[in-house]
């Protein structure tokens, strides 16, 4: 598509851009059933980009059947594992080669920055489903000790149909991060995009088409949550859901697993993420990471930074820092390869920011940067980068997620009051502890109840280590070995040898 990220080869990638509209079942492109199209507006420009195949009950319906009947018939499935692995590798290889393509259409779709999106989201997509490939033909079953007269193993079979339901922040790594084990496990699926941002989703799939991957066990459906994910929720032949979204519907694939066949669920849910900073910590470093883990993808990441946690005696300093490095964030437009920070995805989430703003200063939180809208194209909304100084962690906008650009300053006296501080929210997502004493890391990773804990960096790792959180922030891991467990049964053979 281009060579180079320069606002002139966007410009004209974006003029040639053809926009899949459609869903995706049993390897082709199709309608929705009902004819029904939903409109497609981009939140980096303000435009209509398109207009979307709107699925609902009876696609689900059809799709699911679509993918049983590939689990059944063994394509996929009953692979030798070293073939499902040269497809899935392939697959991943073609995310790289249209990189520009599904970066420039996550900008549209997002509002996120281009050079972030063509970098970092393509990257960490193509890295997902390689290396979830890789592990097919390095997963060993079990054999028990037992007496000379049993067998007794324990092996892993794949669920079946699983269905993917997945938020609009990072619409193609969150949709990678099942995809991957999903696949690799040798069930049948079903992806719903989020409504924001279905254009990755259904451009993914023509490409898992061309790299081998047998009809009917990748299928796209877009729509919305309450139509197509709850009707996949809820359908009695799916047999898992890898859900990432909110916590209020994250429980509701819970319930709607209770209410149908209690298939396998797991979520991936929200966060309100502490940063802690030790005075004996590299000051800028971690003022440095403060910014950059609140304000990265607009504050719309589910592990963003949202309680910057300061020990009182670097408070003032280490404010100033942040202040400083805040007001140098390239805030523009997001199709710009020098923006750093873009676009709010739509209306909805602008009013719920706007809405929190205006909490924070009831309760007597102090305003100390933005706070305002900024002036964007029609269509496009833009927010300033806000700060709030004199946070108590109690207040609501300490403890609930807001999923913007919204930072609280709060300080403590010594370890266990940042402990308790980090650890009072309903939330366990992630943290990041700025320290240079080992012990202080140590007594910080056992006290903090959050699925990671990084010691002077923050959203460290890759797919060797696994993501998800305590509490309301879900339950399940996302990458590692252990999200290939999640879509596999265990089964228990016992060999009689008398
Ligand atoms: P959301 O929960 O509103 O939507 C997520 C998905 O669920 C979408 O596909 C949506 O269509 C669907 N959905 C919505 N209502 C539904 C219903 N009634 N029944 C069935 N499906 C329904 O979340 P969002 O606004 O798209 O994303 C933001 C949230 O995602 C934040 O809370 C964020 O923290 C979380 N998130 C978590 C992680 C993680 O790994 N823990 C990663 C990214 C985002």
């Amino acid at each position: 598509m281009f060579d180079e990220i320069t606002i002139q080869n966007i410009k004209q990638a974006k003029e040639s851009l053809v926009y899949r509209n459609q869903a995706f079942v049993s390897g082709e492109y199709v309608n929705s059933i009902s004819g029904k199209t939903f409109t497609c507006v981009s939140s980096a420009t303000g435009e209509v980009l398109t207009q979307i195949a709107e699925c609902d009950e009876d696609d689900v319906n059809h799709a699911v059947a679509v993918a049983r009947k590939a689990f059944e018939n063994g394509c996929w499935r009953d692979l030798p594992p070293a073939e499902r692995k040269t497809i899935l590798a392939k697959f991943a290889d073609l995310m790289e080669a249209n990189r520009n393509e599904l970066g420039l259409l996550e900008t549209l779709d997002v509002g996120k920055p281009i050079t972030e999106a063509i970098n970092t989201d393509v990257t960490i997509a193509a890295d997902a489903i390689r290396w979830s490939a890789e592990a097919i033909d390095k997963l060993n079953d079990e054999v028990v000790p037992t007496g000379s007269n049993a067998v007794g193993t324990i092996t892993h079979e794949p669920l079946g149909v699983v269905a993917a339901i997945v938020p609009w922040n990072y619409p193609l790594f969150m949709a990678a991060w099942k995809i991957g084990p999903i696949l690799a496990a040798g069930n049948s699926m079903i992806l719903k995009p989020a409504e924001q941002t279905s254009l990755t989703a259904i451009r993914i799939a023509e490409l898992a088409n061309e790299a081998g991957i047998p009809k009917g066990v990748f299928n796209v459906l877009p729509g919305f949550g309450e139509t197509v994910g709850q009707a996949l929720g809820r359908h009695s032949d799916v047999d898992g859901i890898a859900f990432t979204g909110s916590t209020v519907v994250g429980k509701l694939f819970l319930k709607y697993s209770a209410e149908s066949n209690m298939k396998r669920v797991s979520v991936e849910c929200g966060g309100k993420s502490p940063i802690i900073i030790m005075p004996d910590s590299d000051l800028d470093a971690a003022a440095e990471t403060a910014v950059s883990g609140l304000f990265y993808n607009q504050g719309e990441s589910c592990d963003a930074l949202s309680r910057t946690l300061i020990h009182e005696s670097v408070k003032d300093e280490v404010l100033d820092k942040i202040l400083k490095i805040t007001r140098a964030i390239k805030v523009g437009d997001p199709l710009d390869p020098s923006t750093e920070f873009g676009a709010i995805i739509d209306q909805q989430q602008f009013e719920q920011v706007m809405n929190y703003i205006e909490i924070a200063k009831q309760e007597g939180a102090k305003l100390i940067l933005g706070g305002n809208q900024l002036t964007a194209a029609p269509g496009v909304l833009m927010l300033e980068p806000t700060l709030f100084d004199q946070v108590d962690n109690r207040m609501r906008v300490a403890q609930e997620e807001i999923f913007g650009p919204v930072g609280t300053i709060i300080t403590f006296k010594d370890v266990d009051e940042a402990i308790a501080i980090a650890n009072d929210s309903k939330y366990g997502l992630v943290s990041s502890v700025w320290t240079s004493s080992l012990k202080t890391a140590y007594k910080f990773r056992n006290g903090i109840r959050t699925g990671s804990v990084w010691i002077n960096c923050h959203d460290a790792g890759d797919m060797t280590v696994p993501f998800g959180g305590f509490g309301e922030s879900g339950i399940g891991r996302d990458r590692s070995l252990h999200s290939l467990h999640k879509y596999c049964e265990l089964k228990t053979t016992w060999i009689n040898l008398d």
